[in-house]
């Protein structure tokens, strides 16, 4: 697993264009155990004034109605450590590795986003952080600027000590 592999690019690429529609750069990719691309997609939060369109449930959404074992071997290539709900998703449909490009940590280190990892490992998913500076600097760049928003992606109010 690298930040060479067409999964990471597609989702990267999708974070990039969140970005550009002034959304919250965050992308996603699905794909299967033979390579294949089932979906890819980004948040959509802002855009569609939606509660669920996270990254990684806009791709499942975008990969469409699918039989079980489509996702046998499946991995889904997230540019952000996902969330509970996004982990629950990928535990319900048995996603078989979760590869994130990395986790936004804040310059004062206290607003983490610690993400649904150690969950997703205890479940036996394999987990594989690329700590990729580009993903992590498009969060860094919307959370400075768009503190509120990211809080509220993630189900949380505002901090005061931004
Ligand atoms: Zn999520």
């Amino acid at each position: 697993m690298s930040e060479y592999d067409a999964g990471f690019k597609a989702a990267l690429e999708e974070a990039k264009q969140g970005a550009k529609e002034g959304g919250i750069p965050i992308g996603a990719c699905l794909v299967d155990k033979d390579g294949k691309i089932l979906g890819q997609g980004h948040n959509m939060r802002l855009q569609k004034d939606s509660a669920t369109l996270h990254a990684e449930i806009s791709t499942l959404e975008n990969a469409g109605r699918l039989p079980a074992s489509a996702y046998k071997g499946a991995t889904m290539y997230t540019t952000l450590s996902p969330c509970q709900m996004c982990t629950g998703a990928c535990l319900l449909y048995k996603v078989s590795r979760v590869v994130m490009g990395g986790t936004y940590i804040s310059a004062s280190q206290n607003n983490t986003f610690v993400g649904g990892d150690k969950l997703l490992k205890q479940r036996g998913v394999e987990v594989v952080n690329l700590k990729n500076a580009e993903c992590e600097g498009l969060m860094k760049k919307f959370i400075d600027d768009h503190p509120e928003d990211w809080y509220e992606d993630i189900g949380d109010a505002p901090k005061k000590s931004q």
